[in-house]
């Protein structure tokens, strides 16, 4: 079978819907008539010109393949998410293709036997950055190769973003480069761009001011832009909701609950489902959850106006650090998401968000604090009882928790401000005395 995939097309278009088309390869990320931000439209004539069957059965036979990019989770969905980008362009590190887990304990104790948590930290850099980033770096290859000059990728992250960058470029061969500001970040977060030797500027300001100056510096076409605002990112990000029906034999689940800031992510995955059923792929649609931080809930406190206003905040500090945005740049396209798929926002305390992720780890999990929220936001709702027992359900764990041990350590020695630690698990100090061990362990695991 030939793939043909020239026939598929995609271009930028507005979100606000202006007039104006613009090809994937031009250097791009604003609307030019209203300055809003754009979005990826495909010719879904052109995807429907296979039946769904077909793209099951491509979509299987790739994953089967031992080699090249189309193995990929991002590539295997290749005219879904980029048509145009030549094979040879493609800086693909194995993203995607992760596990949906079964948390057998956690799943018994809510009464949802259908549980599955998509562990998207399971990735390269450990988080779901990667399934964005391998779109955009190799977008920026593509453009290299017929032609224009790009001197270096630029973000203002002080996260997940800067790693996946800095690893896709040093694997693309391109420069990078990230602003942080000045003694606000810490070195677990620095370490993994450091080592792929990305050029680090350390600003004397906050966030948004590099934020502000990373903006003003890819107005020359020469500095390419990779913050959110790239919408090249959200197709990749589409996927994990595509791979995970597809892990449950194209069956779609009743739920999808997802931890949100900036909001792309919740937005990519929202794109996803309402693709695969504008073609045909899938015939239902899941009800959509964001789940947020009471220090960082904008979204929430829209949700609780039925989205008729959103105001803009000034995030508090929390634990999920990477869901700590009070300004989301994705927030229009979140909210068009969540209306078209019955969605709901739901928030979660420090407290709560900490407790369920460690009471997910049980289960066998390492939970991120920003899955700790989404996880938290499913107990909720499983005691609001909006999720039945009859329901399926998947939680989108964004982050690996190796990423953010500090906040493990904390919780276990029960030192995180405001949290009381249910399930801490401290070593127990004893004597080098057989004796004494075999009575813990008796004590521990009585017949
Ligand atoms: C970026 C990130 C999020 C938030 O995703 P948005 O697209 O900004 O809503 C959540 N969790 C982790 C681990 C992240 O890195
Ligand atoms: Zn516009």
């Amino acid at each position: 079978m030939s793939l043909t995939k020239h026939n598929f097309k995609a271009w930028y278009h507005c979100i606000n819907g202006c007039s104006g088309d613009y090809p994937l390869i031009d250097i791009i990320y604003r609307c030019p008539k209203c300055g809003d931000l754009l979005e990826v439209q495909h010719d879904l004539d052109a995807l429907r010109s296979k039946s769904p069957q077909e793209w099951k059965t491509l979509f299987e036979q790739r994953f089967a393949q031992t080699d090249g990019p189309h193995t990929s989770g991002i590539w295997s969905k290749q005219e879904w998410v980029a048509p145009k980008i030549d094979l040879g362009n493609i800086i693909s590190i194995g993203e995607g293709r992760t596990p949906l887990f079964h948390p057998e304990h956690l799943a018994r104790h809510t009464g949802i036997e259908n549980l599955g948590v998509k562990l998207c930290g399971n990735s390269h850099t450990g988080s779901f950055k990667d399934l964005g980033m391998t779109v955009l770096v190799s977008m920026v290859k593509q453009i290299i190769a017929q032609g224009q000059t790009i001197k270096a990728v630029a973000c203002a992250s002080t996260g997940d973003t800067s790693a996946a960058l800095a690893a896709y470029c040093a694997a693309a061969g391109i420069p990078s480069l990230v602003l942080l500001p000045k003694n606000k970040v810490s070195s677990a977060q620095l370490i993994q761009p450091i080592a792929n030797g990305i050029l680090t500027l350390s600003l004397d300001t906050d966030f948004d001011g590099c934020m502000e100056v990373v903006q003003k510096l890819t107005e020359s076409k020469g500095i390419y832009l990779a913050n959110s605002m790239n919408s090249l990112r959200i197709e990749g990000q589409k996927t994990v909701g595509m791979e995970l029906v597809q892990q449950l034999n194209w069956e779609v689940p009743d739920w999808v609950i997802v931890p949100g800031g900036n909001l792309g992510n919740i937005s990519a995955i929202g794109k996803g489902f309402l693709e695969m059923k504008a073609v045909g792929l899938i015939e239902r649609l899941p009800r959509l959850v964001c789940a947020q931080t009471e220090r960082a809930n904008p979204l929430f406190e829209s949700y609780q106006t039925g989205f008729e206003e959103f105001h803009p905040k000034t995030a508090a500090a929390t634990l999920a650090t990477a869901i700590q945005i009070g300004k989301p740049v994705s927030f229009k396209k979140a909210i068009r998401v969540l209306k078209q798929m019955s969605g709901i926002v739901e928030q979660a305390s420090e407290e709560e968000l900490a407790n369920a992720s460690s009471l997910a780890d049980r289960s066998g999990l390492f939970a991120c604090p920003q899955t700790g929220a989404a996880l938290a936001v499913f107990l909720k709702l499983v005691e609001k009882r909006e999720i039945r027992s009859n329901h399926r359900v998947v939680v989108i764990s964004t982050a690996h928790g190796l990423k953010f041990v500090d906040f493990k350590i904390g919780y276990h020695e029960k030192s995180l401000k405001g949290v009381e630690s249910k399930f801490a698990n401290l070593p127990v100090e004893l004597p080098a005395n057989v004796d004494t061990v075999k009575k813990e362990i008796d004590k521990r695991f009585p017949n």
